[in-house]
């Protein structure tokens, strides 16, 4: 079956991480194997080969660069331009990419119906490119708002405000408080120019506030469930109320903490936790019986988004094992057509509104 995953951090796996995306993945684990700056190293899960085998032919791919003020402990560049350029390094990772013949940006109706005719048709999966819509994971990296007409330009559009901590145009996971005057005209920027908006990451003020404020589509493109996984970093049944009613298509995420309670982080394994695919369909039913419909969820497996095998289902040997999800909807009850939906019918309907 044909996938579309809503949220993978390509190019943050390329530049950071240093993999060469086109290689399979055993391959870039083996050169990981004396690596240990990082917590998931030789554990990857992703690669564009990887992609290629589990048929998901679509995915919606971040540029994503953090600013911390002084005194912010997490990760990140010490200015906004620092932030800004590190983002468009891993555009120009994206449009090599293009250039070999690896994947194909997606930014409207027509590149869209032509990326899913391609995909449709006899041709290998091998000689297929990766269709990606280009998404940005926290606007921290925006200079100014004038920022963002640039990035329009360069095919941006989909746009989270917020990540983990505050943010200088909205507060986001494990923070509190509503978006600036910034957050807004940001906002309004994204109405003008038909960005989505990402509803993931962003704090619960700035959720609500957002939703009032924003008229434009708003999806959530990597989310479970709070009543599952007490965090913040989870949607409350209100949240994905209003989602529902807005139209939004949420993505289920693949990282354990999220799906499982109580996860330590660095301690826990998937196996001991019981954390398995079959999870995750838990919050996608719990937003489906919300919903009474199964026409407001998708995939939105966020891996190697600085996790890897570690930290993920255990019968989850690389992303091709996304296509292991069908059967287990059908397990549950799903239909045909529900299981499509979730698989990708979803995504692309919100898609062929919102650029229609
Ligand atoms: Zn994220």
């Amino acid at each position: 079956m044909f996938i579309t995953d809503a949220h993978l951090d390509l190019a943050m796996n390329a530049m950071e991480w240093n993999r060469d995306l086109t290689r399979p993945v055993d391959e870039i684990n083996a050169r990981e194997k004396e690596l240990t700056d990082k917590p998931d190293r030789g554990n990857a899960t992703v690669s564009l080969h990887e992609l290629r085998k589990g048929n998901v032919g679509l995915v919606v791919a971040t540029q994503i660069a953090r600013y911390v003020a002084p005194g912010n402990p997490l990760p990140g560049w010490h200015s906004p331009e620092q932030a800004w350029a590190q983002t468009q390094g891993q555009l120009a990772w994206y449009r090599a990419m293009e250039q070999a013949g690896e994947m194909m940006q997606v930014t409207d109706l027509a590149t869209l119906n032509k990326h899913m005719a391609l995909w449709g048709n006899e041709i290998k999966n091998e000689q297929k490119p990766i269709g990606y819509i280009l998404s940005l994971e926290g606007a921290d990296s925006l200079i100014t708002v004038h920022y963002l007409e640039k990035a329009w330009g360069y095919g941006l559009r989909a746009l989270g405000p917020a990540h983990y901590g505050p943010g200088r145009y909205s507060n986001g996971t494990d923070s509190t408080g509503l978006m600036g005057a910034e957050g807004l005209t940001l906002l309004k920027e994204m109405e003008r120019l038909n960005i989505i908006l990402d509803a993931t990451h962003l704090c619960d003020d700035s959720f609500w506030q957002a939703l009032d404020n924003f008229k434009g589509h708003v999806w959530a493109s990597h989310n479970n469930a709070r009543s599952l996984v007490q965090h913040n970093r989870q949607f409350s049944d209100e949240q994905i109320k209003v989602l529902i009613e807005r139209g939004a298509v949420i993505g289920g995420v693949l990282d354990a903490w999220m799906m499982v309670p109580n996860w330590k982080m660095g301690i826990s394994s998937p196996k001991e936790m019981n954390c398995n695919l079959e999870t995750l369909i838990d919050h996608v039913d719990h937003i489906c019986q919300l919903a009474g419909n199964a026409l407001h969820v998708g995939m939105g497996s966020d891996l190697d988004g600085a996790y890897g095998k570690e930290q993920c289902p255990y019968d989850l040997e690389t992303i091709a094992d996304l296509q292991k999800f069908p059967s287990l909807f059908y397990k549950r009850g799903y239909s045909k057509e529900d299981v499509e939906n979730i698989m990708h019918g979803n995504w692309l309907r919100f898609l062929r509104h919102a650029w229609s």
